[in-house]
């Protein structure tokens, strides 16, 4: 019979990751960079921290895949004319910009 020592010098024990928790807190920090993840322009591990959060939490996948086909849907349509007084109303606001320098 022989004795291990169960001694591990050098491994410490990882903890499995600590499941989504389905804090409201970490929810609103996912979403204020949904649009940029939408069109892709996070990092990747960042990327990968929403997937994983999406895959757990019902609610903010359901968000997204919503807000995905409004982008979607955005995308495919024409962008409406401007109304002449906007457009007025925006070059105003503009040079006011400009001249205020
Ligand atoms: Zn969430």
């Amino acid at each position: 019979m022989t004795k291990k020592k169960t001694a591990t010098p050098h491994t410490k024990q990882t903890k499995p990751s600590s499941r989504h928790k389905a804090g409201r807190g970490h929810c609103l920090k996912l979403l204020r960079q949904l649009s940029a993840y939408i069109d892709g322009e996070l990092a990747s591990d960042i990327c990968k921290e929403i997937r994983s959060h999406l895959g757990a939490c019902p609610n903010c996948e359901v968000f997204i895949l919503s807000l995905q086909q409004t982008v979607i849907l955005c995308r495919h349509r024409p962008v409406p004319p401007l109304k002449s007084a906007d457009r007025v109303a925006l070059r105003r606001a503009i040079l006011k910009k400009a001249n205020a320098k």
